[in-house]
């Protein structure tokens, strides 16, 4: 449940900086370092997962925690069209092997740059 390795297991544990958005008991959200949207934020779960398949599968209390963390701020930062989306494996552009979800929205409420 751990990855001694993970950036995203160091960000949950607070090793390393990131500029956090929302917290629950389970999830942790925190900008992207890189935003390719006006509005980008990932989601993730506080436990290590490889994957969202793996994610939703051992553990759906904390896929529930990351889907509602990131419908409450697509809410609170998005004025009403945004996406949530989970890439999974390298070939469809996975980078970061700890379960995320991207909050991406061409349109926030508020200025993000
Ligand atoms: P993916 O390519 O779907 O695995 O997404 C990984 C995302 O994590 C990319 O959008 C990166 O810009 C982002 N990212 C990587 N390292 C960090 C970090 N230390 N803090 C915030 N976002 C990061
Ligand atoms: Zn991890």
């Amino acid at each position: 449940m751990v990855n001694e390795n993970c950036v995203f297991c160091k960000i949950a544990r607070k090793e390393i900086p990131a500029k956090f958005v929302g917290e629950s008991d389970l999830a942790l959200a925190f900008w992207d370092v890189s935003p390719r949207q006006p509005l980008h934020i990932l989601v993730i779960p506080k436990l290590h997962y490889a994957n969202v398949a793996e994610l939703t599968l051992s553990d759906e209390a904390s896929m529930i925690s990351v889907m509602k963390l990131a419908s409450e701020l697509a809410i609170a930062h998005a004025d009403e069209s945004f996406r949530i989306s989970f890439n999974t494996g390298e070939a469809a552009g996975q980078t970061v092997f700890h379960a995320h979800a991207h909050l991406t929205s061409r349109t926030p409420k508020v200025e993000v740059a």
